[in-house]
């Protein structure tokens, strides 16, 4: 029997962060992480390797991050937890002792109940590098694609398959009235979907799949209207679902769609087990119930909170403002906290302003592009709720700046007088800086009652 003091299950986004941050509060532990898998993919990578990057090896985490840090490494995979004995036993029958443990099992993809998922080059994105090895070279002889579901995931990967020379039609199909709805506002959404449009990408929204069809292989996917959309491979890109399998048979609590229950510690219904990631559940900032928004940006941070608290309380947990952001070509997009059609079916009322002003100043600096934003202010006591922003690369780093404002709580005044940097070549002008004037027109408009 192996022992050790802390040890992590699961070797991705939130495995390995809590087990950098166990290294740096119990400097003198030892640490084992067990994954499954023998090379770990960067996960939000992964829709790069089919386009951009050309590999699933180009986007691995290296294990130097581990290596570098004292963690010892077992590859294999967790198969039971006795809470009781305080040890886990993996399939290649190991048993392993532990003072903490640290679930990070992650998630897995959703597949809908849709007839032909089950047919050959039908494939969901699972974080494996031999099954994307697969979906690659599937890719390299089609022609057709079809892409269910025009999340953030989805969108992505159909503009990396566009990026593919051989690929003729690379459709998405998406329910909702617009692609990314779940995440922007629609003017964004339409933003997003004409550049797709311009870059080849076509785009069915409010429509339904609802079967695939084919003899052996995908020949089909067929929509609700009758439609049939030909293509040699479908990729399902429409969600998540909580790897709770070790939680569930170990009897930790948990809810099969949120994940497993912790507290704001990042502690479960067991003293010595802890679990980030996405396989627990998360509350949404504003309402307070479960979401399932599932970003490795949460995960982390998560993992930042678990790895810091194991033996004595340090840190907590604040609910998930829900912060992303992507991009196609030259426009990029990020949303922070809710929107302005979210706050509408919470009941919430709002005042929202939006600025667009070149993102280096003078206007005519060579490289210099629009930048927008939009802020959500809650009407009744003006605290930011949400931003939205769009323009070039700036905008992943401002998308994550509206975040901390929205986790400290910041109010309309706030958000207008926060101080700022600004050079010609990095940043907008002072003046016409977006966040602090979105922010004044909304206190306007708060101020005359709109
Ligand atoms: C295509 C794609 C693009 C994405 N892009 C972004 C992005 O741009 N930004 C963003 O913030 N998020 C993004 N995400 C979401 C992000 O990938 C996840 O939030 C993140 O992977 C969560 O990390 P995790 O460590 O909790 O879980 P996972 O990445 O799912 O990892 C779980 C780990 O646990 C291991 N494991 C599970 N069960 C066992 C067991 N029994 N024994 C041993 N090991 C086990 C697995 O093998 C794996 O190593 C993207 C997701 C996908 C699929």
């Amino acid at each position: 029997m192996e022992k050790t003091d802390i040890l992590i299950v699961g070797g991705s986004a939130a495995g390995v962060t809590a087990a950098i941050t166990v290294r740096r509060y119990y400097p003198q532990a030892k640490v084992t992480l067990i994954r499954k898998e023998e090379k770990v993919l960067i996960p939000c990578g992964i829709p790069y390797i089919f386009g951009t990057l050309g590999s699933p090896e180009k986007n691995l985490i290296p294990d130097t991050v581990l290596s570098k840090n004292n963690i010892d490494l077992i590859v294999d995979e967790v198969t039971s937890i006795n809470k009781d004995a305080k040890d886990v036993t993996t399939s290649s029958g190991k048993t392993v002792k532990y003072e903490k443990l640290v679930l990070a099992t992650g998630s897995l993809p959703l597949v809908p109940p849709i007839q032909g998922v089950e047919l050959d080059n039908v494939f969901s994105v699972k974080k494996d590098v031999g099954y994307l090895t697969e979906l690659l070279r599937a890719l390299e002889k089609a022609e057709d694609v079809a892409i269910i579901g025009g999340g953030f995931i989805g969108l992505e990967f159909a503009d990396e398959c566009k990026k593919r020379k051989n690929l003729n039609n690379v459709t998405v199909i998406e329910l909702l009235p617009h692609c990314l709805l779940l995440a922007c506002d629609e003017e964004i959404c339409i933003r997003v979907e004409k550049k797709l449009s311009e870059r080849g990408v076509k785009i069915l929204s409010n429509r339904k799949a609802k079967a695939i069809l084919g003899e052996k292989k995908v020949e089909y996917v067929k929509l609700e209207d009758g439609q049939k959309i030909k293509a040699d491979i479908v990729i399902l890109g429409i969600g998540v679902i909580p790897n709770v399998k070790l939680a569930r048979e170990s009897g930790l609590k948990f809810d099969k769609k949120e994940g497993i229950w912790v507290d704001d510690f990042m502690r479960t219904s067991n003293e010595s087990i802890f679990a980030c990631g996405d396989c627990v559940q998360k509350r949404c900032y504003l309402s307070g119930v479960a979401t399932a928004t599932r970003l490795a940006s949460q995960a982390t941070t998560e993992a930042r909170i678990a790895g810091a608290n194991l033996f004595g309380i340090r840190r907590r947990i604040n609910c998930a403002i829900g912060i992303f952001s992507t991009c196609f070509g030259e426009l990029a997009i990020g949303s922070a906290g809710i929107t302005e059609r979210r706050a509408g079916e919470f009941g919430i009322d709002v005042v929202t302003a939006e600025v667009a002003a070149p993102d280096e100043h003078p206007g005519g600096m060579p490289g210099a592009q629009e930048l927008g934003v939009k802020l959500v202010f809650e009407k009744d006591t003006s605290l930011l709720l949400g931003g939205q922003v769009y323009g070039g690369k700036s905008v992943g780093e401002l998308t994550n700046f509206i975040g901390s404002m929205i986790q400290n709580k910041m109010r309309a005044d706030e958000v207008c007088t926060f101080q700022m940097g600004t050079h010609p070549m990095l940043t907008a002008s002072p003046v016409a800086y977006q966040v602090a004037n979105a922010a004044q027109i909304a206190v306007v408009k708060m101020r005359k009652g709109q």
